[in-house]
């Protein structure tokens, strides 16, 4: 687990995940974040009074190294656009020295443009690759997940409606965090932190998620809904369930959709990959 280097870009929603990653014996982060804490952020993103006016990295790094003193971590304090080049990441990182069963790259920004760069590096870079989201309002959220070798989808492929909007200006660039519970984002980082070991840790013999992977390969988008709140196909089966079970309900539904490559995906289809 040492060996394990999770680079994180958004980091602020982030921090369950990353303490629990630690606690698990994640032993190398690096952290991208531009943002400093502010007062809203103790109501959703777990930070206290005294981490107010601090950078969302640095705080961070303090709490993982509590955990884990021999964790090494780097603070980025920056966003991850289009002004950071290739090359750049590459040297923030030094993920062209690491082994790609060794690395997860996870894009936690609600920004689109962000996450759209964050997929682009993990497919440059060929290392897996794990984004979440919110919906507006907490009503749910999804974990979409990359890994080369094993998924067909890229999450090109999965979003790929969502990137024709949004490129046709028919989507907000923003997800509308605004009013998320924060046990809503504690619920997705426990379902982040779970895949991103079924990820890091799918070869490894010794550990319980030694082939963990598999079973989810074609089923790399996992949505959750609360309280029947998220209107998605995937749910109706569930949902007609309810309503002729009078013992059945389900709180917190998660499923793991089947996603097929898109013949005409913004990322994989151009690149050929
Ligand atoms: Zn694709």
């Amino acid at each position: 687990m040492f060996r394990k280097k999770v680079i994180c870009v958004g980091c602020g929603g982030s921090i369950h995940f990353l303490e629990t990653l630690a606690r698990c014996g994640v032993g190398r982060f690096v952290l991208f974040d531009g943002d400093r804490f502010e007062n809203t952020n103790i109501a959703t993103q777990g930070a206290y009074l005294s981490d107010i006016g601090k950078y969302k990295t640095d705080v961070i790094k303090e709490r993982i190294v509590q955990i884990h003193p021999d964790a090494e971590v780097i603070a980025v304090k920056r966003f991850v656009d289009d002004t950071l080049t290739d090359e750049a990441f590459a040297f923030l990182t030094g993920i062209q020295d690491d082994s790609p069963q060794d690395v997860l790259l996870c894009g936690c920004t609600d920004d689109f443009y962000a996450q759209d760069r964050c997929t682009n590096l993990a497919m440059r870079f060929g290392v897996p690759y794990l984004a979440a989201q919110i919906f507006a309002g907490g009503t749910g959220h999804e974990v979409l997940f990359w890994v080369p070798g094993l998924t067909e989808a890229c999450p090109g492929c999965m979003l790929s409606t969502r990137y024709k909007k949004v490129l046709a200006g028919d989507a907000k660039e923003k997800g509308e965090s605004a009013g998320t519970p924060p046990f809503i984002t504690d619920h997705l980082n426990a379902l982040k932190a779970d895949f991103a070991l079924k990820i890091l840790c799918n070869s490894e013999e010794t550990t319980k998620y030694y082939c963990s992977l598999e079973k989810y390969a074609d089923r790399n988008y996992i949505m959750t809904s609360f309280e029947g709140e998220v209107s998605a196909p995937a749910f109706e089966p569930l949902y007609e369930t309810e309503k002729t079970e009078t013992d059945l309900t389900y709180p917190a539904a998660t499923v793991a959709i089947g996603q097929d490559k898109e013949a005409d995906c913004p990322l994989c289809a151009e690149k050929g990959t």
